[in-house]
């Protein structure tokens, strides 16, 4: 636990950032606060009769661009801080990586898993409507996502509950995003947190003067890899880091963590977790009894994807990585954040390294907005294109292409693709730009403040554009 509060901390970072930069400090005072939180507390009458009172919060950090966007966490842990925290995180990371949105955040304080479906369900769709009623929800007003303890499935609810208020609105679908592919949700949403974390983190070990420093070589082959929290986030990421050539050494879930230096086959993982109910006792691996253990375990990359506040004060120190990829949002505290800085970890920050959630939602909302799937409209020209292209080719040098290689080359984009494709160019040239912040302010800088510095100088330019401040 940290002595500050999660807010607190987040803004003593945005402080650390801030004093790189020459801006008004009343526009620093403005970009930093949250504009506005909203709080509700409702009845459920649960499945036996008996009502639980819900208590639950929506923040609007910044509406510098228009709509705020985040997601909603379903958690005992929620409280008015965290959503502030989180909402705050959201416009930042929404600058690094250029998407149109202000931030936001909300959270409903429950326990997700003590409920049924059915109870899910009469929350989720009264937190709707109590939204609406307040004017917190909206394609061009604020569009929440999935986040901890929530899901498509609730994503779907919201939309529905917010179609069947808005009758005469014809961009619904636009006033949430992570939701199934049948119900307006774009390709490739479900994954894409994950996925981002895989495209920055194969960037990051790719540059060699940076690996050298660490004492890495360059590329993810081999790189011995942790992963803490099983969920959206966690699982798709360590799938992809797998796929990658990295090599899975610890996994930590809430019963427990395992550990096998030789590698984990995920897929085995998940599969021996649903049958046993835990991932302990998977054949081969060695069980840890505390969760937390796995984060000192060694290797090369340590990826926290759970909840925040995990890395304190207690085990900084211990964590044998050389680089902390925070998939989480705020997974250190203000102290292990200064511990690991100052032990040279290389430490890639949330707002930045978990962006790719917010990203392919945008690529949803742009989709609900437009009515149109992603690549239906050029998909067979440009197959027709190619085709004609290898057939010129062909003909003039003699050469004839095999079935795999004609269909590689003469493949129109698929929704999938494009999304894919947007993302990884999100992703690689933003870790780009950061580290050159970073490279300018020189080396006592580290890749949470040139993150600060980036969305800091991104946000101040729309409020002067305004003629607000000077
Ligand atoms: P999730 O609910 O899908 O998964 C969280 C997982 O962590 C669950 O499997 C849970 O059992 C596990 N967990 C809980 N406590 C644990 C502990 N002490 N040790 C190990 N595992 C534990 O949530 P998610 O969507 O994957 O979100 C995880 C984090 O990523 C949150 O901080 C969230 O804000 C952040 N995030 C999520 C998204 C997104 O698109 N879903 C985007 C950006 C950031």
């Amino acid at each position: 636990m940290s002595e500050f509060s999660f807010l607190e901390q987040v803004n003593a970072s945005f402080d650390r950032g801030a004093a790189y930069t020459d801006h008004d400090r009343r526009l620093l005072e403005q970009i930093k606060a949250c504009n506005s939180v909203y709080y509700v507390s409702f009845p459920l009458r649960r499945d036996d009769g008996t009502i639980d009172v819900i208590q639950a919060w929506r923040a609007q950090h910044s509406q510098h661009k228009t709509p705020t966007k985040g997601g909603i966490r379903f958690s005992m842990a929620v409280n008015a801080d965290e959503v502030m925290a989180l909402a705050a995180l959201m416009s930042y990371k929404n600058a690094i990586v250029d998407v149109p949105f202000g931030g936001a955040k909300g959270g409903i304080k429950i326990p997700r898993y003590d409920y049924s479906p059915e109870e899910l369900e009469r929350i989720t769709r009264r937190y709707t409507f109590e939204l609406v009623r307040k004017n917190f929800i909206g394609p061009g007003v604020d569009v929440p996502a999935p986040d901890y303890g929530s899901t498509q499935r609730e994503m779907a609810w919201i939309a529905d509950t917010f179609a069947s208020l808005r009758p005469e609105e014809l961009n619904t679908l636009a006033c949430v995003t992570g939701k199934p592919v049948s119900q307006g949700g774009v390709r490739g949403r479900k994954e894409a947190t994950g996925r981002g974390i895989f495209y920055a983190i194969r960037e990051v070990c790719d540059v060699s003067e940076d690996m050298q420093s660490l004492g890495l070589s360059r590329g993810l082959e081999g790189k011995r890899v942790v992963v803490q929290g099983l969920g959206n986030v966690g699982y798709h990421a360590a799938k992809f880091i797998e796929e990658g050539g990295g090599v899975l050494v610890g996994l930590a879930e809430h019963e427990g963590a395992i550990h096998n230096p030789k590698g984990l086959d995920l897929e085995k993982v998940m599969t021996w977790r649903r049958e046993t109910k835990s991932i302990l006792g998977f054949p081969g691996a060695t069980d840890l009894a505390q969760s937390g253990d796995a984060l000192t375990l060694p290797c090369d990359i340590l990826i926290p994807a759970a909840l925040e506040g995990v890395l304190t004060a207690g085990n900084a120190s211990a964590v044998q990585a050389k680089i902390v990829a925070e998939g989480a949002n705020g997974p250190a505290t203000a102290e292990a954040d200064g511990i690991l800085r100052n032990r040279g970890v290389r430490v890639i920050p949330d707002m930045f390294i978990n962006a790719g959630g917010v990203t392919v939602s945008y690529f949803e909302w742009l989709k609900n907005l437009s009515h149109v799937r992603f690549g239906r409209i050029e998909k067979r020209f440009e197959e027709g294109a190619y085709t004609r292209l290898l057939g010129a080719i062909e003909s003039s040098t003699g050469k004839h292409f095999g079935e795999s290689e004609r269909q590689a080359i003469a493949h129109g984009a698929s929704e999938e693709d494009l999304v894919n494709s947007g993302l990884e160019e999100t992703m690689v040239s933003a870790y780009h730009e950061i580290r050159e912040v970073q490279l300018q302010l020189g080396s006592a800088v580290d890749l949470r403040v040139a993150a600060f510095v980036l969305a800091i100088d991104k946000i101040a330019v729309s409020y002067m554009e305004l003629g607000i401040f000077p």
